[in-house]
């Protein structure tokens, strides 16, 4: 498998060096929303170790993340009203990831509703605000 890139976007993040609309962190995780999102308050989980994905993280570091996942996932129902949520990891191009630092989907699902395509558009920066805000406060509660 090809070695973790420590330049990937997620790594600058992690690091500080790129901004990102946070919702939620802990020692070993980090929360926040992704700026093409594919439902309304659709935010990723990621763990700060370095790892490319579910094919080389320790199973305790991914345990982490998963703990967290359902935290930000039960937040994320609450915050926006949500009829279901769907929780997606891609491992490797073939199955479509596109960032290589292991993260977790939470997509926030309605009735009827389809998910866009990935990529499909950048968010407006003052919408990404208001629902970072919303799952924030969800979160603490
Ligand atoms: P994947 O296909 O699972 O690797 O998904 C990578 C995700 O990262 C996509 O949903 C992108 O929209 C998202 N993404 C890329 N760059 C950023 C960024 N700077 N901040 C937040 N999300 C991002």
């Amino acid at each position: 498998m090809t070695a973790y890139d420590k330049d990937n976007i997620f790594a600058k993040i992690l690091r500080g060096e790129f901004p990102c609309y946070k919702v939620y962190e802990t020692d070993r995780t980090l929360s926040f929303l992704d700026i093409m999102p594919r439902t309304i308050g659709h935010a990723l989980v990621i763990p700060k170790v370095a790892a490319r994905n579910i094919l080389d993280i320790k199973p305790d570091d991914f345990a982490e993340v998963a703990r967290v996942t359902h935290k930000v996932a039960n937040a994320a129902k609450k915050a926006f009203d949500a009829h279901g949520i769907t929780l997606e990891q891609f491992s490797e191009p073939a199955a479509g990831q596109t960032v290589f630092h292991l993260h977790i989907h939470v997509l926030p699902r309605f009735t009827g509703v389809d998910l866009l395509p990935p990529a499909s558009r950048k968010e407006d920066l003052k919408v990404l605000e208001d629902h970072a805000t919303r799952l924030i406060a969800a979160l603490q509660d």
